[in-house]
């Protein structure tokens, strides 16, 4: 190909991080047994669409921000991702982000194709009113291409139980009558599952206790680093030292915090919640860059923070025997290969982080039926699940002598491609 016609060949989304999923998917598709006309389909997003969002500030003033829904693959049902808020969104990384969601569905076999949206803001930037103007016009300006059959949202960076209460309020009032199943993650006395606000966190960790397992390594005792300390990052790093483990440093976009002999975490959210500050004014413990804190020497070093994290820069200095992306896209495909080399396994994302769209379905299912379950039974179902498709990937890894990461994505990619084969193309 000439430049131009490569130039002209090159899609709206065709982003870095987007062509690190599709170099991920070329990299599956020979283990897969995918027929050439399904894999030329899966490698597109089904949709993708792009709306200006303005918004009256405080102030008085307007200000319009662009936003993305993107959704991949509507094969298997309805499609299902997160919305952020966060500076960098574009729609390369929302088609990206889609595609690995179709792919995380399908190994654990849950009935939804893969979507994700986000408005490009800072959100810190924004009082509550303004965010909630901005949830409220974006979802409207979305409404077209929402519904509980067609594309489902959930919290994602930035974005938590309240944003989704006003998507679901937003939708419910143009619709007429409550419909709780437009979205997931939303509070629970508007239709929000328990244990959902836990279960990523939750998800990550009973992925890190059967990697253990399989490992022959307890748990107990394990010196983890974990970053980002948000609605992953902190349930994971609690429910790591619920377990034994030593949780010794964690970050958020501030810095990092350390102790040697592990941090005291109960103290640390108190503080949190108190101050509402970032880590780096917390006093009781070291500081570090993010960048240092990838470093450190530990057992288990968990990223839960944003994508390409562990990069060909630092991954041939990162000290630990395993790391686990509780994040979408920590590790770039370079660090993965020098990770392969160095025989550090990574528990990918499409796996580890599956928690949270297991416990949506759960939650759309029960807002669905009108009946719903209780805590002890959704983490039972939770880890059922978690376990299951954990022992699968680990399996045809073995077996194929393959990643953990490629093993993850072909599993899922051989599910929806052998969907799509018998479903056809229309007409
Ligand atoms: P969050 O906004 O609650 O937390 C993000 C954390 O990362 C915060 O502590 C923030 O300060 C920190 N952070 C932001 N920028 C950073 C930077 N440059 N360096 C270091 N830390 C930084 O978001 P979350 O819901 O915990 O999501 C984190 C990751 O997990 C995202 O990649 C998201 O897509 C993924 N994920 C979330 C869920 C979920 O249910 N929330 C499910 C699956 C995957």
């Amino acid at each position: 190909m000439t430049e131009t016609e490569l130039e002209q060949a090159k899609l709206e989304w065709d982003t870095p991080l987007f062509l690190t999923a599709l170099a991920q998917f070329d990299q599956a598709l020979p283990h897969a047994e995918v027929p050439d006309k399904v894999a030329e389909r899966l490698r597109y997003p089904e949709r993708a669409t792009m709306v200006s969002v303005p918004i009256r500030l405080d102030s008085g003033d307007w200000r319009v921000f662009p936003a993305y829904r993107v959704q991949h693959s509507s094969v298997l049902g309805p499609t299902k991702g997160g919305v952020r808020y966060d500076p960098h969104v574009n729609l390369g990384e929302c088609a990206a982000l889609a595609m690995w969601m179709t792919w995380k569905c399908a190994l654990l076999r849950l009935p939804y194709g893969g979507a994700k949206g986000g408005i490009r803001c800072n959100p810190r930037e924004l009082s509550q009113d303004e965010l909630e103007r901005l949830t409220r016009r974006y979802t409207s300006e979305m409404m077209p291409v929402l519904g509980p059959q067609e594309d489902i949202p959930a919290p994602d960076m930035a974005t938590d139980e309240q944003t989704m209460a006003w998507m679901m309020d937003t939708y419910s009032m143009q619709k007429g009558y409550a419909v709780p199943e437009i979205v997931t993650g939303k509070p629970i006395s508007i239709g929000g599952s328990v244990f959902r606000s836990e279960a990523t966190g939750a998800g990550v960790v009973m992925v890190i206790e059967q990697a253990c397992k399989r490992l022959g390594t307890p748990l107990q005792g394990q010196r983890c680093v974990v970053q980002g300390f948000g609605k992953v990052g902190a349930v994971a790093a609690d429910a790591l030292a619920e377990r034994g483990a030593i949780v010794v440093a964690v970050s958020d976009v501030s810095g990092a915090v350390h102790v040697e002999d592990g941090l005291d975490l109960a103290e640390l959210e108190r503080w949190l919640e108190r101050h509402r500050h970032h880590l780096s004014e917390y006093r009781e413990a070291d500081h570090l860059s993010n960048e240092e804190m990838l470093e450190l020497p530990c057992d288990i070093l968990v990223l839960a923070a944003l994508e390409e994290q562990l990069t060909a820069e630092n991954a041939p200095r990162v000290q630990t025997a395993m790391v686990v992306e509780g994040a979408n896209g920590p590790t770039t495909l370079e660090a993965d290969e020098i990770l392969f080399e160095r025989g550090i396994p990574v528990l990918p994302d499409v796996l580890a982080n599956a928690g949270g769209v297991t416990v949506s379905y759960f939650e759309w299912v029960q807002d669905l039926g009108r009946l719903f379950w209780s805590r002890e039974e959704i983490r039972s179902r939770l880890l059922e699940k978690m376990t299951d498709a954990c022992d699968r990937v680990w399996a045809f890894a073995e077996q194929r002598g393959l990643t953990l990461r490629s093993a993850a994505l072909v599993a899922g990619i051989h599910e929806v491609a052998g969907a799509l084969e018998a479903r056809g193309i229309y007409p």
